[in-house]
């Protein structure tokens, strides 16, 4: 799309180990518009943590574009791409290892404000309470340490920390799977509110399909590397067509504990990236594979209106 926020066109990651060849990310198409969420799922080991760092210039990318408002990323110098930082921000699965155990959290939040030359001391000590306000952690918090706070708030205070520069762009990556299933819907709650004050875009991962649901206006399923299947929120969710994002949703655990519903295992563990399976990746874990399958690579195909899937079936 021309005037996406975030273009990523087949962006590849290669990790090399001896002889050989790790592919964990290779050919990952995708955009995402301001004010919108891509939500990205698949198995821990899909390749997902590894696009999104790999869109922040965390990994060099082997190959590939990402486009960021009209500026070509991979190709800035490094001096670049820390100020674009500013506006490209990374919150964490883990809030308490992403958080300085020696420091309070008003010191945290203000390093990043800090870094940037921003403010006096004074005007970052208001901005940092202004925004433990904002994510619901409360500006009398300033002085506390991350370990004096739950699961949940120590979230918050990495997601105040994600703001402290303004960003228009935020990785959420897993920021909910530590959590609670009551305190995972108070901060989901919590990135909703903050992106439509905001405009902000979000790239959110997760393993499970039911948590990107609510948040996301658009869905990609990884798997080993790839993206099988990428639609609108209600296309994937109404009318899964990949034999692997059935069987995610099938699997997945319900956000709503009152939920009932039959849930069904994927049998078999991702496949290792350094030896990939012949033909369809999903061939050796699908309850629908043919002869071909095992010969023929599914490509990325358009099969609805918002709508793409690599399958033979589709
Ligand atoms: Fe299953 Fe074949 Fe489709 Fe792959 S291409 S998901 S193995 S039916």
């Amino acid at each position: 799309m021309a005037n996406s926020l975030l273009q990523v066109t087949d962006l590849k990651k290669y990790f090399y180990q001896g002889k050989a060849t790790v592919k964990a990310v290779d050919g990952v198409t995708f955009q995402i518009d301001r004010n919108e969420t891509f939500g990205m799922v698949g198995e821990s080991g899909s390749g997902k943590t590894t696009v999104a760092r790999a869109v922040l210039r965390l990994h060099e990318p082997t190959s590939g574009q990402v486009v960021f408002d009209g500026r070509d990323v991979l190709a800035l110098p490094d001096r670049e791409v820390r100020a674009l930082r500013r506006e490209m921000q990374i919150i964490f699965q883990d809030p308490l290892s992403s958080l300085n155990p020696m420091m309070s959290v008003g010191t945290i939040i203000e390093d990043a404000l800090k870094i940037h030359g921003i403010g006096t001391r004074a005007e970052r000590e208001e901005e940092v309470r202004r925004l433990l306000d904002l994510v619901g952690v409360g500006r009398k918090f300033y002085h506390a340490f991350p370990h004096e706070f739950s699961g949940g708030q120590q979230q918050r205070v990495g997601i105040a920390r994600a703001l402290a520069l303004k960003p228009r762009f935020i990785v959420c990556d897993e920021p909910v799977s530590s959590l609670d299933l009551s305190i995972q819907a108070q901060i989901l709650n919590l990135l909703e509110e903050l992106q439509e004050r905001f405009g902000l875009a979000y790239l959110f991962i997760s393993h499970n399909l039911k948590v990107v649901e609510h948040l996301s206006d658009v869905v990609g399923v990884m798997y080993l590397g790839k993206l099988v299947e990428v639609g609108d929120t209600e296309a994937i969710y109404r009318r899964p067509a990949h034999p692997y994002t059935q069987i995610l949703l099938a699997s997945a655990p319900q956000m709503d504990p009152g939920a009932r519903s039959k849930r069904i295992l994927l049998e078999g563990e991702v496949p290792s990236p350094i030896d990939p399976p012949s033909g369809c990746p999903f061939h050796p874990r699908c309850p629908h594979r043919m002869a071909r399958c095992s010969e023929e690579v599914p490509v990325l195909k358009q099969i609805g209106s918002g709508h793409q899937a690599a399958c033979f079936l589709t």
